[in-house]
């Protein structure tokens, strides 16, 4: 067996998990699946999630409640149809394009169709484990309801209120039939991880090895209080305005006015006095930055939140590098995510070390983060699904906070400028232009 290499370190070439998500409508599980599969591929595992409702809308594309319900034949056949045509196809995307953790969404609420899923996956020599959200909480549920489900593909066109209605009532035919995961004490053998209200409770059975146990512990962090997460680079420092990379140099003058307006920048975006926790590199640049932040706001250096190790290349213009090194130079543009500079970092390493960054960030709530280019552009990346091939290019420019709210489905974004001029150090590919433009688009 030889080993895969990818952001959860080295697993066995023939690790492939199905994640069956288990619970009733309108309990997260679509959510759970989205952010399962996002932190997956963020760390180059391939997974994809395959929800039995996007199938079962071809055949059923505006269902009501009754379709729903048990003792409706034709229903029931359909719903069938379409999560065999679910299961098949992620068995072929097994087979065909070597996935790795496939995220089966769909109520699975009775002890049948568990079954039903484990014998057809497991067949193939597949892990199954299954995730179930358990959630008693009526308020939480009409609120789910009102978010997400009235605006759902089920409903277009339709009065919100009424909706609301329909799905409710959805809810009630599975409830007739909806078994939790082992309340009857027959389903022990069974891998899974139950959450209840939310994270309140957690049980966790059989589960075996480190991908399983990776998976299950980013589950178990995941929250859904409202929150933000801030990220803006240090100022303007005094390496940026001679064009060169790394080093650990102070701020210049408008590196440091910047630094002073970041507070009302900051009070600006938050839209009232709630205190931040701040997270800066442990480089004198970023440190700086936050220097004149309200006091009672928590400071914490973080390692991890370094700037990319350029290596031997560290203090150098890219003229010195494309002079000096000229074949690393065109490595780097050919393939900028897994270019590593000569004894230092590629945009892979530094996804690798900011994984347990992305861990704190998913159970805690607001945060502000002060890093570096190469650095935001990886958390960036995780929050806004970019591929490997654009995050090394998104333009992130200096002196601008920007705004990140996770939303059910996706994430917010808003951008404050602080209308303070600094140089650009944002370079095209094949460029060693010192203080580039950035194309208009793409930008953060
Ligand atoms: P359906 O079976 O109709 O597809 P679902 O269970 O997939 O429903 P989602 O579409 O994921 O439900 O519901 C999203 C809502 O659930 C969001 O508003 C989200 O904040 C909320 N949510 C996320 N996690 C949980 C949880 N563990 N328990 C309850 N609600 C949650």
């Amino acid at each position: 067996m030889s080993p895969r290499m990818n952001g959860l370190g080295i697993m066995p070439e023939d690790t492939r998990i199905c994640v069956v998500m288990v619970g009733l409508p309108a309990r997260g599980k679509s959510y759970i699946a989205q952010k399962a599969q996002r932190y997956l591929r963020w760390l180059s595992v391939p997974a994809r999630t395959f929800n039995v409702g996007n199938y079962r809308r071809e055949n059923a594309p505006q269902p009501s409640a009754d379709f729903f319900d048990v003792n409706n034949a034709e229903g029931e056949r359909k719903r069938r149809a379409a999560a065999q045509a679910a299961v098949d196809d992620m068995l072929k995307w097994f087979r065909e394009e070597q996935g790795v953790v496939a995220i089966f969404d769909a109520t699975n609420s009775t002890k049948e169709r568990r079954k039903w899923v484990l014998d057809q996956v497991s067949k193939e020599g597949i892990e199954v484990i299954f995730v179930e959200s358990k959630c008693d909480d009526e308020e939480l549920i009409m609120a789910n309801i009102r978010d997400v489900k009235t605006s759902s593909p089920d409903y277009v066109g339709q009065d919100p209120e009424k909706a609301a209605l329909d799905f409710r009532e959805r809810i009630r035919n599975y409830e007739k039939v909806y078994r939790s995961i082992n309340e009857d004490g027959d389903e022990d053998h069974l891998t899974y991880l139950k959450i209840m209200n939310v994270g309140k409770k957690v049980f966790i059975n059989r589960i075996q090895d480190y991908l399983q146990s990776r998976v299950v512990y980013f589950l178990m962090n995941l929250h859904i209080r409202p929150r933000s997460v801030w990220l803006s680079r240090h100022g303007e420092s005094l390496l940026n305005l001679e064009g060169r990379i790394g080093g650990d140099a102070d701020l210049s003058s408008r590196g440091e006015e910047y630094a002073r307006k970041l507070p009302e920048l900051v009070r600006q975006s938050v839209g009232s006095d709630r205190p931040l926790t701040v997270w800066t590199s442990t480089l004198k640049r970023t440190i700086q930055t936050a220097r004149h932040l309200p006091k009672h706001y928590n400071q914490l250096q973080w390692k991890a939140l370094d700037e990319l190790d350029a290596g031997v290349c560290d203090g150098m213009t890219y003229q010195e590098i494309a002079d000096q090194y000229p074949e690393d130079f065109q490595a780097r543009d050919e393939d900028k995510y897994n270019y590593r500079y000569r004894g230092g970092e590629s945009y892979r390493d530094v996804v690798i070390r900011l994984e347990p960054i992305i861990m704190e960030l998913e159970r805690s709530e607001d945060i502000l983060i002060i890093s570096h280019q190469a650095v935001i552009r990886c958390i960036y990346a995780y929050f806004m699904q970019k591929t490997q091939e654009e995050s090394p290019w998104v333009p992130v420019p200096l002196h601008t906070l920007i705004k990140l709210t996770p939303m059910a489905y996706g994430t917010e974004i808003e951008r404050y400028s602080a209308n303070i001029k600094a140089v650009s150090t944002w370079r095209g590919k094949g460029s060693t232009a010192k203080h580039e433009d950035p194309a208009p688009e793409g930008g953060i």
